[in-house]
């Protein structure tokens, strides 16, 4: 039986039961924490037991696991994810490795690698093998998967290196992708395009947000390529209310695609983008955007909208367990 490396150590993909294939933990800068979040709006214990109280909320909800793309650029901080998962052992978190970035690459690989000033080995390989093969930053805690972006402005220089380095790496662990797209910019394929010179078996390949966009027939591409799309932004209806994306999924349901759709919410315990407003002010801008708008509202309107329980299954349940088998 395959086993998938979780917060808390290794788990049989058998036991993974329903997960939400891409949710946050904390979304927190340390740098934004550093300077302006502390003495203002960070107060660590306080965020700590509110992420607790948070994800034993989402376990009492029948949920087994939540995948965690928080990677550089996203404040990975693994110390206090760990902190938080020892308090929910009934709840799987599993971590990411990789880049997020829209354009650039950071500073701190700009000038290290192939051909650059200093001329060794991609160093963004070296450190997401490490992570999956080590652990991350002596935790002790593996990376089970790998993230990258490509958002509207497509592959940019700095975009396409980190994508290559993500597959790469995937190459060489086997570990999956999972990729933040832009569906309106059919960012998808092209992400799909690299990965592909590079090795990558699309079926190891999540395209998260595809839910964003309601036009079947650029879905059903991603998916005939045997890619999973991630429909998992429920709750941000302002990229695409619950009911476009409900109707979206069941019509792809209808057309025999069930086996290619995740579900998810895309949201956080805490996201520093918000700062103070986070607590009061995101239940009223994003009310849906909560870890239990999938089970108290969108399971039953796919039910309405003709989408079996079995389907529901593969998504929550089947998907997520070929995706790190
Ligand atoms: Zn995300």
């Amino acid at each position: 039986m395959p086993v998938v490396n979780t917060v808390l150590g290794p788990v049989d993909v058998a036991g993974l039961g329903q997960t939400l294939m891409h949710e946050h933990v904390f979304v927190i800068s340390p740098e934004h924490v550093d300077n302006h979040g502390r003495g203002a709006w960070w107060d660590e214990e306080f965020r700590v037991a509110d992420a607790v109280a948070k994800l034993r909320a989402v376990a009492a909800k029948g949920v087994r696991t939540i995948v965690d793309p928080t990677v550089w650029g996203l404040g990975r901080y693994v110390p206090r994810v760990l902190r938080v998962a020892e308090q929910v052992p009934e709840l799987n978190v599993v971590v990411a490795t990789g880049v997020y970035s829209y354009d650039e690459i950071p500073f701190h690989y700009a000038h290290r690698g192939p051909g650059l000033m200093m001329d060794v080995p991609e160093p963004m390989v070296e450190d997401f093998t490490r992570d999956i093969v080590e652990g991350i930053a002596g935790t002790g805690v593996r990376a089970a998967f790998l993230k990258c972006v490509v958002e509207g402005k497509g592959l940019t220089p700095g975009v396409e290196r980190i994508c290559r380095a993500v597959a790469r790496t995937h190459v060489e662990t086997g570990v999956p992708i999972t990729v933040h797209t832009n569906p309106s910019a059919g960012t998808g394929l092209l992400a799909l395009e690299v990965f592909g010179e590079e090795g990558v078996d699309p079926a190891k390949v999540v395209l998260g947000h595809s839910g964003d966009t309601n036009d079947l027939d650029h879905l059903m591409r991603l998916a005939d390529t045997g890619a999973t799309l991630g429909m998992d932004r429920f709750g941000l209806d302002a990229y695409n209310p619950t009911s476009s994306r409900v109707a979206t999924i069941a019509a792809l349901c209808e057309r025999g695609y069930a086996d290619r759709m995740v579900l998810s919410h895309d949201t956080a315990c805490f996201m520093d983008y918000f700062g103070a407003a986070w607590d009061e002010g995101i239940p009223l801008a994003a009310p849906n955007w909560r870890f239990d708008h999938i089970h108290d509202d969108v399971l039953p309107a796919l039910r309405e909208a003709g989408v079996t329980d079995g389907q529901i299954d593969r998504m929550l349940v089947d998907n997520p367990r070929r995706y790190f088998s």
